[in-house]
């Protein structure tokens, strides 16, 4: 069979969804969704808000996939990037250098810990944290230590979906497909706090669940080249939350047994958690820190990947040698991109901003009453601006609704009605607004998140 087929009922009277039928294929959609789901056609975005072509409204409750953290169309940072776009689009980056990427690695540095002073450039989070398991791989080899290969992860942990970051991937949905053809890395079990083993909570913990990375990495570690997190929220596995003592316990042992530390704060990094970066706010010393997502507060795609000068210099030697990074990106350190990613570190670097954004953290812990009395929560938790509720069909014994049933993407089609942009993750359903969100809007986007539960799983 050639061509598309038959349009969905979706886009008979659609003239532009029939189009984007024919020939566009969208990231994370089961095509049969198509039929029974109409795309929304945005035009244009302003703030919290998105506007479509048929004149509906929605509030980005997830920030356009984590990425928007001032607001949609914010003056500052077009100004930013039209006076860049008045000098230089774009210039390649081996052979050559800009202001614009200069001014952003010496910002990065300064703002992330002491011990990372070097920036790589690329363009996605992916990118991001291949660069770093590559570097850690090749830093082995030229330093005496090839045998150092494999990489150690958790369990729900996300980093991408190329195929390196998919090597470090501990999430069925998104690596099965690709295993046959993915590196032989180790999978640890991490913290997963709402049904801790333990029976202990997350803010009294010691970390107990620290136990089976401590054992990995005691019988592997002459294999291992370097541990990868999610710092504090591991994202896409659902939004889990687990406390900094985990991470300091991790760093500890590392750092001990000679191990490299990669925290993927793609997600978590300026101040989604309300610390400016993880590892900044809870004096913790990574080996590699990856950044991307808000980096440019959703205006371009950029990341970056930093790591300490003991790692640069094992790339220095003559040309002969071999044993500089062979690695590139056509769009590494876009000047657009860091021209916006400077004027984003501005906006969040001004006096006050933290502190404004600590009231919203509030306020979003504070909403989270509403959504505990629902008869489906199993938990509504809180990080900074993150906020998630785990839906489960039984509250006593944490059961969980098949993921067939498709209980949070029915949500998602209610709370569209409710004017709310929020696609859930599986049975947990989250908030991560642009940090242009006020403290009225926090409160409005629960109420009408909790209503959207009730339209959905109270006539079941
Ligand atoms: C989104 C994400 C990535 C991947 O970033 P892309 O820009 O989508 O490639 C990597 N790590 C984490 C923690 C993420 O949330």
């Amino acid at each position: 069979m050639t061509g598309p087929g038959p349009p969905p009922a979706s886009a008979i009277n659609d003239p532009d969804l029939l189009r984007d039928f024919q020939h566009v294929w969208h990231p994370c959609t089961p095509l049969s969704d198509l039929e029974n789901y109409p795309l929304l056609n945005i035009e244009r975005a302003d703030g919290v808000y998105l506007y479509d072509k048929n004149g509906g409204r929605y509030l980005d409750v997830i920030a356009s996939w984590w990425v928007n953290l001032l607001g949609h169309n914010h003056p500052r940072l077009k100004a930013a990037l039209t006076a860049q776009l008045e000098k230089m689009a774009h210039v390649m980056f081996a052979g050559i250098t800009h202001e614009p990427a200069i001014e952003l690695a010496e910002r990065l540095t300064a703002l992330t810990p002491d011990n990372l002073t070097r920036v790589f450039f690329s363009d996605n989070g992916s990118t991001s944290v291949e660069i770093a398991l590559k570097i850690s791989l090749q830093y082995w080899q030229q330093t005496g230590r090839p045998e150092k290969k494999r990489f150690v992860y958790l369990k729900d942990g996300y980093h991408g979906e190329t195929l390196g970051a998919l090597s470090v991937c501990g999430l069925p949905l998104f690596r099965e497909k690709f295993d046959p053809v993915l590196m032989d890395n180790l999978e640890v079990a991490g913290p997963d706090c709402l049904r801790c083993p333990f029976g202990l909570k997350r803010d009294s913990c010691n970390a107990e669940c620290f136990q089976p990375m401590q054992e990995t990495l005691a019988q592997h570690t002459e294999a291992i080249a370097a541990v990868i997190v999610e710092p504090l929220v591991q994202g896409a596995g659902g939004m889990k939350m687990y406390p900094p003592v985990y991470l300091k316990k991790l760093e500890a042992a590392c750092r001990e047994l000679k191990i490299h530390t990669i925290y993927d704060e793609v997600a978590v990094g300026f101040y989604r958690t309300g610390s400016r970066f993880v590892c900044a706010g809870h004096g913790l010393s990574p080996t590699f820190l990856c950044l991307s997502k808000g980096i440019t507060s959703g205006t371009l795609p950029l990341a970056a990947t930093l790591t300490e000068e003991a790692v640069y210099d094992a790339f220095k030697g003559e040309f002969q040698q071999f044993n500089w990074f062979v690695h590139s990106h056509s769009y590494s350190a876009n000047p657009l991109a860091c021209a916006v990613a400077n004027e984003t570190l501005t906006l969040l670097e001004e006096p006050g901003f933290s502190e404004v954004l600590a009231q919203k953290a509030e306020t979003m812990r504070r909403a989270g009453a509403v959504l505990e009395e629902l008869p489906w929560c199993a938990e509504y938790r809180q990080t900074g601006m993150i906020g998630a509720l785990e839906l489960v069909r039984d509250r006593e014994n944490l059961t969980p609704f098949p993921l067939e049933r498709r209980v949070g993407f029915r949500i998602y089609q209610a709370a569209l009605k409710r004017e709310l942009f929020l696609r859930p993750l599986g049975n947990v359903m989250y908030f991560m607004p642009p940090y242009a969100v006020t403290d009225e809007e926090i409160k409005w986007i629960i109420e009408q998140a909790a209503a959207a539960v009730e339209d959905v799983l109270g006539k079941e």
